[in-house]
Formats: C-alpha cells, structure tokens, sequence
C-alpha cells in the first residue's frame, strides 16, 4: 500500500530507492556490499559466528550451577532456539545472496524485520521474546568482530563501496548522531530519513554536506515504513513516499533526471569568478568536516574554508582526543588540499547536539545536562580545558607554516573570554618560538553566534581580526529555539526581524571598522538569502561545497548596489520576507 510521511526537508533533491532500517544503537554496524564471488565466504562467516556463539551458550548451559534458577537454563535454550530458528538464519543468508550485503548488516536487517513482527504481537510474553532476539543477534555482532580483531565502531569505518547493478539505498533511522553520520558521509547511502530532528540540527547539516536528499523530523518514518520498502524522498518538499504507484515512480525519475541536468549546467559555473553585474568581488567560501572535503571544496569552485568544523576530529574518540601531531597533520593536509587558499579552522565546538561520545538526539535530551544549548559547549569547554585548547590551538599555528591559515572562535559571549584567548594565543606563539617551530601571522576570528556578541560588537572588533555570522545558532538564541527540535521547528525563523535586525547591524558595523565579515550558517548557501544578504553589504558567504554553484548564480545576476538602495527598513517591518520579496522583484524581472 502506497503512503505517504511528512518531514522537514534539509537537503534538496530527489531520491528513489530501497529502504534501510538501521536503529540508532546499530548504526556502528558496517554496512557495505560483497562482490559476487564473496557471496560464499560471506555466509561462512556468518555460519561460523553463528556456531561460536552456540558453543558459547551451550557452554554457559553446562556451567550453570546447582541452585541457579530454573528459569535461566530455559531463557539459554530459547535464546539457542532463535539463534538456529529459520526466520533468522535462513533470511539472514537471503540478504546476503539476493542484496549483497555483508553478514553484519545482514543480520541487523532482518533483525528489524522480526523485532517488527514480535512488536505487532498480541501475546504479552511473546513480544517480550524481542529483546531475547537482539540480545542473540549482538553476541552474532560481537562474534563477527572478534573474528576481524575488531570493535563494532572499528568496522563501521571500514571503506563502504558501492555495488554496480543494486538499486539505490535509502537510510531510514528513528535518529542518527552527527558523527554517525560523518561515518556514512562516503556511504553507499543515496539519501536519509530520520524520525528526529531540525532544519539546522548538525546530523541535517551533515546530510546538505553530503548533498544528498534528506528528510528528518518525521516523527514516525522508522515505524511505519518496512526494511527493504521502496520508497521517493522528495528533498524539496520534505515528503517520503512509501511503495509509490508507477505514475509516481515515473514523474519522481523524471524530475530526478530535470535536477540531475540542471546540477550539471551548474557546474560548468565552477571556474566563474563570483563577481555582481555591478562588479563587486563576492568570496564563496566552503563548511568542511574532515580535511578530505577540502578536494569537494575545490572540484566546487570555493575560494578558501570559511569554517572547518574541527570538532568532528574529536568525535567518538572513546575518551582518547586526538593530540597535538595529529591534529597538526589533519590541518596541514586541509591547508595543503587548498592550494595556497585561505583555510578557517574554528577551534572545537563541542556539546550540544554535539557530544563528544557517541549519543543520539534522543539520548541528549534525556541526558542530566539541564540545557545542553547553553551549557560547557564550544569556547567555554576550551576555556575549561586549558592546556587541551592551546595544544589545538599550537596544532593550528604549525599548520600555517603550509599555507594561509585563519583561527575562529565559536560561542564568545564575554569580553573576559576574548582575553583569555589572546593570553592562550600569547602563550601558544611563545611556546613555538621556543621551540623552533615555523608558523606564521593567523588572523584571529570570533564567531558572531550569541545576540549579546551581537549586541556588542563595537566592543568585541578591537580584539579581532575578522567576524563570522554564525546564523544556526544565532536565530537559535534569538528566538529561543532548539535548532535540533522538530517539534519547534516551524518556529525557526531566519527571516525574523530580530534576527534579520542583529545580521544587518552586526555586517554593518564590522565594515565600517573595517573587520571581514562572513555569513557560515545554512543561510549562505540557501539562494533564498543571497539578494538579501548582498543588500546588507555581505561579501564573503560560507556554505557547503555543494551549494556554491546555485549562490554563485544568484551573485552573477544581482547588482549589489541597487538590492542596498531598495532595502526595506526590515527592523519596521513585520513581515520581512513579503518586503524583501516585493522590494527586490523589480530588479530581479529586469533579468
Ligand atoms: C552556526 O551556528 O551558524 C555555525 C556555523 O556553527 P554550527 O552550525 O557548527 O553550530
Ligand atoms: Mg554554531
């Protein structure tokens, strides 16, 4: 039966294909296809781990002392029961022959499939046999990486290939964590659907990065629709649409085809310089995860990093954080990826909807920090971890050594936190110079991300070098709302007065001192802003790779100086977009 789920659409374009339910507790679970020829080996393996694990059990059987309970030699036999019984085994080996799969994802597919069956189950004891299923399939999981010599987390990274001849895979999942989903970023996922989330919630920002299309906050998605379903996700209207007619399938290929050929004439824009009919130099600057995005960067036409979320570096690291060397070699190979363009390492902005462990959205919430948002998060984690801060932030300078390098701040709010950071950087310089170490001038960048650095920033500019917007979170704290909340998010609005008010005066005010002013929040790569953003006097934009051509189009047909004279006064205005809208359509009909 054909229906349809609705979301919030985080990353344009459509997607058509298979779904995959992965459950946020195994989305460490690697998931990559086999060759033909592996299709044997495959099921051995899962043969193999199988028979491990009854030994195991039966072992445990026979150890059972005297007087322990009777119901724990039954609960072992059941459990001995599952791990043999057909529906596991024998579909198990099926996801392996007829897709391909490897055994782990196998396994964790058709446990989705029973977990389902047992959840519609009438029978009180019967149900609660699930949890005796999945407590089967992870002693599987675990035999499956004992055998490789490796920990579920260590599969996850091996190298996910994609498999010529298969359909295309969709990612169905009640939530995925934003370093989970770094995990996928080379995936042989061709879009995601998440029960949980916002429009600017990082795992969303992830998905726009991997410019694939992409619906969250559906709510249900992960129950109602089925392993292996075929499903549309229109990324545009934030609509998935399970088991789809033929008519709709045909009408969803043909605009897959339409955004395919306009994606390509785009693309032929990558070596225009982004410059307005009036002649003003626009920079069109990349967000990047991991130094390996620089090449995405690149292929796209950026200009430089505007942003390198450092923090994904320190993610599900399990306690252990990458040292100085290491750091060192990941900003050096993004410095070097970028061929003598500027590269804007922000120092690492943990916490939030970005722990630095392993947790899900939902698990966040219920976690005992009273309000993540405003809590031990980005520069006030650094600040509490000194000497973790200034090991980043010597791993930054040495990386200068290669090529143009920028510091950014996130989350300032004091002026006492703008001191402590010129002391650490003082200290930083010293320390290099003494022992012998290369680096040269780094501009130092705060993150305009809080309405009181806004607010404040004729005080703020003395200490800087340059400013970057950080509109996520700015419309997050001006309006007060979690950006990672679905059940919010329809009052998450960039086109607000008080926001558009604070991103008018804040790029303003930074001109007239005469500091860079850059825009790296979503709103930069959404062409709905570009006009408007060029009105304020905006010239420097950061966004993920993917977006550039479509903002640099907008830039080659705005002419800057006539979009500033038509600025409507939008502090006075309650409705912002219709006046932006209406005051800018002249110029837009005139091209
Ligand atoms: C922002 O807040 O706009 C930003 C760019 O930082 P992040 O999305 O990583 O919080
Ligand atoms: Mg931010």
């Amino acid at each position: 039966m054909s229906f349809q789920v609705f979301g919030i659409p985080v990353s344009r374009g459509v997607a058509i294909g298979r779904a995959v339910l992965v459950t946020s507790s195994r989305v460490d679970v690697a998931h990559y296809f086999i060759t033909d020829e592996q299709v044997i080996a495959e099921i051995q393996r899962a043969t193999q781990a199988r028979d491990e694990v009854a030994q195991e059990l039966e072992a445990l059987k026979q150890d059972l002392p005297h007087d322990a309970p009777h119901e724990l030699a039954a609960l072992l036999d059941v459990h001995l029961m599952l791990l043999h019984d057909e529906a596991l085994v024998g579909a198990t080996r099926q996801w392996i022959v007829e897709r391909h799969y490897n055994a782990e994802w196998a396994l964790s597919a058709q446990l989705e499939v029973l977990a389902r069956q047992f959840d519609e189950m009438e029978d009180d004891y019967l149900r609660e046999r699930k949890a005796d299923l999945e407590q089967v399939v992870e002693r599987i999981l675990s035999a499956l990486a004992r055998e490789q010599g490796r920990t579920p987390s260590d599969a996850a990274s091996v190298v996910q290939r994609d498999f010529a001849g298969e359909d295309p895979l969709l990612l169905v999942a009640a939530d995925i964590a934003p370093a989970d989903m770094m995990q996928f970023k080379r995936s042989v996922f061709h879009g995601f659907i998440t029960d949980i989330g916002g429009k600017t919630s990082h795992t969303a920002i992830v998905a726009r990065s991997m410019d694939i299309p992409a619906v969250v906050g559906t709510r249900e998605a992960s129950r109602l629709i089925r392993q292996d379903d075929w499903v549309i996700i229109d990324g545009d209207a934030g609509a998935v649409i399970v088991n789809p007619s033929p008519i709709m399938l045909e009408e969803y290929r043909f605009r897959q085809r339409q955004s395919e050929l306009e994606r390509a004439r785009l693309a032929r824009l990558r070596h225009t310089p982004a410059v307005t009919l009036d002649g003003e130099k626009v920079a069109l600057h990349a967000n990047i995860e991991l130094p390996a995005d620089a090449t995405a960067a690149i292929d796209a036409g950026a200009t430089g990093v505007g942003l390198f979320r450092s923090e994904f570096l320190f993610m599900n690291r399990e306690g252990e954080l990458p040292d100085e060397e290491e750091q060192f070699l990941a900003y050096r190979a993004a410095v070097e990826a970028m061929r003598g363009l500027p590269v804007t390492i922000r120092t690492v902005d943990v916490g939030a909807d970005k722990p630095l462990d392993r947790m899900s959205a939902s698990e966040l919430r219920h976690e005992h920090v009273l309000n993540p948002a405003m809590g031990l998060r980005a520069i006030r984690w650094s600040l509490s971890e000194p000497s973790m801060f200034r090991q980043q932030l010597r791993a930054i300078y040495r990386a200068s050594a290669f090529g143009k390098v920028r510091v950014l701040i996130p989350m300032v709010a004091h002026l006492g936190e703008m001191r402590q950071i010129q002391e650490s950087l003082k200290k930083v310089q010293q320390q290099l110079t003494d022992a012998g170490r290369a680096f040269t001038k780094v501009d130092l960048g705060v993150m305009i991300e809080i309405p009181a650095a806004a607010l404040m920033l004729p005080l703020l500019l003395p200490y800087v070098d340059f400013v970057s917007i950080g509109t996520n979170d700015l419309i997050q704290y001006t309006l007060a709302i979690d950006r990672a909340d679905e059940a919010v998010a329809h009052l998450y609005d960039p086109w607000h007065p008080a926001v558009l008010h604070l991103l008018a005066t804040t790029i303003a005010q930074a001109r007239a001192a005469d500091k860079s002013v850059s825009v790296c929040g979503e709103m930069a790569g959404d062409p709905l802003f570009t006009d408007l953003l060029l009105a304020m006097g905006l010239r420097s934009f950061s966004m993920h790779p993917s977006q550039i051509p479509s903002v640099k189009q907008r830039v080659l047909r705005a002419d800057a100086s006539r979009l500033a004279r038509l600025l409507p006064d939008l502090a006075a205005s309650e409705d912002p977009q219709a006046a932006v809208e209406a005051a800018f359509s002249a110029v837009r009909r005139n091209h």
